[in-house]
Order: C-alpha cells, then structure tokens, then sequence
C-alpha cells in the first residue's frame, strides 16, 4: 500500500508513542495487537476506568472537559468540535467526556484554572438524554452535596453551557436552562451566555455557530487565553495494515463490536450492541407509484428482547452503495477502499466511533453519517485541503457566509461527497486526512420507529411503519432520498422475491458484512418509551394519529381489541387519522374495519383527507368538529395521545385542544390552557413526536 507523507508522519508519530508506551509498560500490556482499537473501551465498558473527572483530568493532564448529553449524536459533535477548536485556536488541553462515564459529587474540586463545558440535548418531553439522567437528577437534586464541603459549592467552577432544544416542544431547551440554574444556584461562575440551538425552527448548526464566538472571546479574557493561528492536528492516527487482508478473521467488515466479529452477538441488545433481527414479513401500504409506507414485522423470538406496547424500536441502516461509491471516488480513497486499517486515537481521552481493525469501506459504509447536512464549520476546515486555490476560497467564503451556505447547499441537501464534488468541479480531494473525516462527521445513528404493534397480542413481533423518505428539490435532479427508510425498502424487495433490489437505483449491502445478515435480518435494539396506554382498559381514550403518527394507535387499538377479546371492559377508543387521499395514503383501512367488528361503539374512526376537496382539512379540524364529545370524554378522565409531525400538528392539536376546554366550559382560554399543561403534566396527554 501506498502511504502519503501525512500517513507517513502519523505513523511515526503512532510508532514513538507505542514505543513510549511500551518503555512505560502500562498501555499495550493487556492488548495482544496494540494497534487494534479496543471498542469495548469506545462504549465506556473497560474495566477499572476511572469515574473520578478531577483524577482524569490530572492524569491526562487537561484543563478543559467538555461533557456532552446526547440522544441522537448532535450533542456529542458539538462536543468534540468545541474541543478541537479550544486546543487548534487556543491550545487547550481539552477532553470530551460522555456525561454517563464520571461521578459528579466531586466537581467542586476542579480547580478555578479549568474550565467545564455543557453541550446539553433535551430530549422528548423536557427530559434528560438517556446518558445524562444521572447527572440531571445529581445537579438539579434537593440535597446535592459535594465533597470537599466547600462554600458556596461550586465557588471554584467555572462552566459554559449550551443545550440543544426544539421549541415546538412545550419543554424547549429545558435540560440546559435547568442545569445552568442549579450550577448558578450552587454558586458555580458561567462564562458567556448559556447558548439553546432550536432544531424546531431548523437552525441549530447556525444558532450553535452563533454562540460560540462570544463565548470563546470571554472565556479567552477570563482565562486569559492567546489566540494563535489555528492549525490542523490530527485526532486519530491511521496505520495501513498490509500484513492483513479484508479476509483475515480480526478485520471488521461491518460487525458493530467484537461478539458480533467473532459470530457469538448476545444480549444485552442496546445502543452500543443491535440484535441481528429476522424479517418475518413486510409489506406496501400505501396504492400510489411514487411513494412508499412500509409495514414491517420483526421477528425477536430469538433473543431477550422485549418491548411494550408504546415502545420504539431502532434500526441499524447501512448506507447506499452509491453514495459509499461517491465519497470514495472524490475523497480519492477508491484504490484502496478494501485496505485494513487501524485507527487509534492519538490523544489518550479520544475515542475512535468504530471497531478495528477494519477497512476504508466498511467505516463508510456502516459507521459515518456521510449523507446528512453537512456542518459550516466543516466546510471551513475542509477548505485547507482543497485541490486549488480558487476551490479554497469558494470552500473559505462557504464557510464564512451563513447566507450563501444555506442557498448552495443547504436548499439542495447536498451531503459531503457531494458538496466537494460541485465545489472542486470533480477533482479528487487527495489532501484531506481520514482523521479529519472521522472527526468532522458524525456516527451513523440508529433510526427510531413508533412500534405498531400490541405486545399483548404479538410480544415477539415488533412492527414498524415507515414512510420512504424522498424529497423531489427544485435545482437537483435525483430526489433527495433517506437512508435508513430505503434501506428498509430494499430489505423488504428483497423478501418479496426481488433478487438484486435497487430501490430508486439505490443498492445496498443487505446481507451484512460477511453476509451475516443473510435471509433477511436487520439490526434492530428496542428504546423503552413513556408513551403508554392507562392501566384501566376501561377509560376512554383519544388518539391523534395522522400520517405515520398513526403507528402506535394501531399498536393501541389492536391492543384494546386483545384486551376486549381477553373479557375485560375497554372504553371508548377514538381515533383521529389523516391523510392526503382515501385512495392512496389511507393506513390499516382494512384493520380499522375489522376494530369496529371487534369493539362496535367503543371504537370510532374519524378521518381527515387533506386533498380530496377544495379545503384541506386536518386532524386539528376533525378534532374541534367534535368539540362536545370530545369535552365529555375528558371530563370521563380520557387519556389524550397525539403521535406524529411534532413542527405543525402537534402543537396546534394542543391549541385545539385548548379551546375546546375553554369554549366547552365557558373558562378563559389561559386557564384551559393551563388545565392541558397539567394533563400533560399527570400523563393524560401524551405526545410521541418527531
Ligand atoms: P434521513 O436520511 O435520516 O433523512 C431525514 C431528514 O433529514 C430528511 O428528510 C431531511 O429533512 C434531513 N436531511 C438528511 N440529509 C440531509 C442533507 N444532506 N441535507 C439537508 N437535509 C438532510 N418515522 C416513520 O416513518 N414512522 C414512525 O413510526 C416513526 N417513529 C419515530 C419515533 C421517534 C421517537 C423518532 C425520533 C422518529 C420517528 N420516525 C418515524 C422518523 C424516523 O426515525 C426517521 O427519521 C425517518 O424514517 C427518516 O429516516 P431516513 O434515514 O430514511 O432519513
């Protein structure tokens, strides 16, 4: 293999560090290939780290820690950016740390010359993300206590914060405006504003951008930081491995951790560890050409899974072959995508997203997000290693103009291979180093599904429906088209009797790496949801379930139909479900036939087709239509469910909702809106949206 001079570089760098660590004996002694990437390590699962951030700190000798919330990975790149920037403008010693992997009662003793950051998502209804439900509860709890006993606590702390929000949500940003109030409270000293990225109205890359400039001009003062130029320097090192092929058992190819490289995956199935799923069947549900609804089912009979009926369940997708083949071929990768490598962090504290040893192709493939939007901030680091000077400035103005990245690549959902497709006109980006890909783009995220099945009547079936996300944009010729959905959708061909399935002209690898996912399988793992039907059957509820939104009210109504089958007493079911024509879009027509048979009047379907007549009338309509029965069934202590487009529907379904309570009851709107807000509050309205 050919090395270029900055492999070249990074590996001697790798080779005097080994042989540091070596002469030390303390690194490599466990690891039979010290190249070899230990992944249990990159999940937090090494036996005997420490959980104390004070000693970690100090070991690894940094002064920054920027500790991330994440749920679906934003958080945790905002992270890692605001830790490359800190050390590449003003060489901070910086560490990301996932805020699930330390103790928190000693954060009083980090001394008043380091500083903390906060990069906060706030996930669902006002919530913690899944790994910093700890920390959450600690800071924001009645008797937190530290330590060292000092007064105030946090006197010698000092924090920035910025939280990731969507204000459609009726909780926006309330992880970070929480956190940053009990640090205040706690006496801890905030650096600049406490920041809050709005994914509602689409601008949290730009709102992120925004805050972080005053943010690091104070932190500068404070601190009393110089600003230098800033320079590249590589996070990970890339070692080619010519004594290994794609075929030697050690290589991953694909396989998410080590049990699954070694053929013996096992539970417990989560974020960091997906179950192979069978496929027991999967069909269309929607009667028009040119859009797709799946309906999925997805055997997990064979594994400890389980789920409840509300639950969501998450797929593994793997990335089209095309656009694989793409950002191969511009990033000049293509000749040597089949090469094992190892990648190893060069900073104690970095983590490496991916297993290896491993190839060029399969971390594309399988662990980078390489179709999502691409970051501002990227484009800026990208514009270095262009292939000319007049691509340099167009990448440097691309990223310095907010306004012109949004209409040239924003608008077009143009993904990263793409982006320097158009901007270097075709000419191959031979200079950028795989580190900086790795660290400018994120982990290939599972997708979440609202499950849509009842676990009473099919506890080992889990079914998903899933609208083909395409999207026809004016100035680009193919559609935009979503990953994980036509992944799904090349899976679900290939069942039905398809034999090479190109969905769109998409293919993909659906047999796996070492086709270890032949016969139809996907990686699935189950995400535990508060979205729950009451635990009477005899209390009347109301589900608002338009598009997609309707895949767990069917999970609901099959639910009741089970539990009426079963004898016991269930309430009326209403079901609001809109969609663009009877014809075309309308969901599980034929099952909501068979619900009235089975439930009479306790079940009632009522339907919202926006474009049969002249008006377009939505399930918001339909609601406020029956006003009166709809107050009645409240006053019956009904639960309310809404599922579905959390931008438009679920909010102004809140309105209605409103107004319904207020004109139904003759009180002033404030105090109906006050009456959901404490609905919402005791769980008799629920909201499962996306
Ligand atoms: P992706 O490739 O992830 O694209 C999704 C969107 O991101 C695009 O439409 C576009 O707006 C944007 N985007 C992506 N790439 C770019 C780019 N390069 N430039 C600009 N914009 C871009 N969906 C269902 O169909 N049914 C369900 O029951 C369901 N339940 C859900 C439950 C939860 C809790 C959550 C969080 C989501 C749920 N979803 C559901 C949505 C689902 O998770 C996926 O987001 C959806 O299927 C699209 O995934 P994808 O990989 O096909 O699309």
């Amino acid at each position: 293999a050919e090395l270029d001079t900055l492999d070249v570089i990074v590996l001697a760098a790798i080779l005097l560090g080994t042989v540091a660590y070596f002469t030390k004996g303390k690194y490599w002694g466990v690891t039979k290939d010290p190249y070899a990437t230990s992944f249990a390590n990159a999940n937090g699962l090494k036996a005997g780290k420490t959980r104390n951030i004070v000693e970690k700190m100090e070991e690894s000798g940094k002064n920054c820690i920027i500790f991330y919330g994440s749920q679906t990975g934003t958080a945790e790149d905002y992270a890692s950016r605001l830790a490359k920037e800190g050390k590449s403008r003003f060489g901070l010693e910086t560490m990301v740390a996932d805020l699930e992997d330390f103790d928190y009662d000693n954060l009083d003793e980090i001394p008043s010359d380091k500083v903390v950051m906060f990069v906060l998502a706030t996930y669902g209804e006002g919530e913690p993300t899944d790994n910093a439900v700890d920390f959450y509860e600690f800071i924001t709890g009645e008797d937190v206590s530290f330590s060292s006993g000092n007064e105030p606590a946090l006197g010698n702390l000092n924090y920035v914060a910025f939280g990731l929000g969507n204000n459609t949500y009726e909780h926006y940003n309330s992880m970070v405006r929480n956190v940053n109030k009990a640090l205040e409270k706690l006496g801890a000293h905030r650096i600049g504003e406490a920041g809050e990225g709005d994914d509602g109205a689409g601008t949290m890359e730009e709102d992120f951008l925004a805050w972080k400039d005053p943010m690091w001009a104070a932190l500068q003062k404070k601190m009393g930081l110089e600003e230098r130029e800033a320079v590249y320097e590589p996070i990970f090192g890339i070692v080619e491995r010519g004594n290994l092929t794609k075929e030697s058992p050690e290589v991953y190819l694909g396989e998410p951790n080590k049990m699954h490289l070694d053929g013996t995956p096992k539970g417990p199935f989560n974020a960091h560890n997906p179950y192979i799923a069978p496929i027991a069947k999967s069909y269309e549900l929607f009667n028009v050409k040119d859009r797709n609804c799946l309906h999925m089912e997805v055997d997990i009979s064979a594994s400890n899974l389980t789920y409840q009926t509300g639950d969501h369940i998450a797929v593994w997708p793997t990335n089209p072959g095309e656009e694989v083949d793409r950002f191969m071929e511009i990033l000049d990768l293509a000749d040597k995508r089949h090469n094992v490598i190892s990648v190893k962090a060069l900073e104690p504290t970095a983590k490496v997203p991916f297993p290896t040893p491993t190839t060029y192709d399969a971390i594309v493939r399988y662990h980078m997000e390489i179709c999502a939007p691409v970051s501002r901030q990227f484009i800026a680091t990208l514009a270095a290693f262009a292939p000319d000077e007049t691509t340099k400035a167009e990448m440097t103005k691309l990223g310095g103009d907010k306004d012109y990245f949004h209409e040239k690549i924003n608008v077009h959902h143009l993904n990263i291979a793409r982006v320097l497709q158009i901007f270097g006109k075709g000419k191959k980006w031979s200079n950028v180093p795989f580190s900086a890909l790795i660290e400018g783009i994120n982990k290939l995220q599972p997708r979440y599904y609202s499950i849509s099945s009842s676990s009473i009547e099919q506890p080992k079936l889990v079914s998903i429906t899933a609208v083909v996300e395409t999207q026809h944009l004016p100035g680009r010729e193919d559609p935009f088209r979503g990953v994980a959905t036509n992944y799904l959708l090349a899976l679900s061909e290939k069942q039905n009797g398809v034999a090479n399935p190109t969905p769109f002209g998409l293919s993909y690898e659906i047999t796996g790496p070492r086709n270890k996912y032949t016969g139809i399988h996907v990686p699935v793992h189950i995400r535990h949801s508060n979205f729950k039907l009451p635990s009477d059957p005899s209390k009347p509820i109301i589900l608002i379930g338009p598009g997609t939104g309707v895949a767990p009210m069917r999970g609901f109504v099959r639910e009741r139909i089970k539990q009426a089958e079963n004898g016991e007493a269930v309430g009326k079911t209403i079901l609001f479900f809109g969609c663009r024509k009877r014809n075309e879009d309308f969901l599980y027509e034929k099952e909501w036939e068979e619900a009235k048979e089975a439930l009479g009047d306790k079940f009632e379907l009522v339907t919202a087709f926006s474009r049969e007549g002249n008006k377009k009338v939505y399930v918001q309509h339909r609601l406020k239509e029956r006003s009166q029965e709809i107050n009645e069934l409240l006053e019956k202590k009904a639960y309310f469910y809404v599922c579905g487009d959390a931008a438009n529907m679920a909010r102004e379904v809140n309105t209605v909702l409103a107004q319904i309570i207020s004109e139904q009851r003759g009180i002033p709107e404030a105090k109906a809106e006050e009456i959901v807000k404490n609905m919402r509050a005791s769980n008799q309205y629920q909201e499962d949206v996306w």
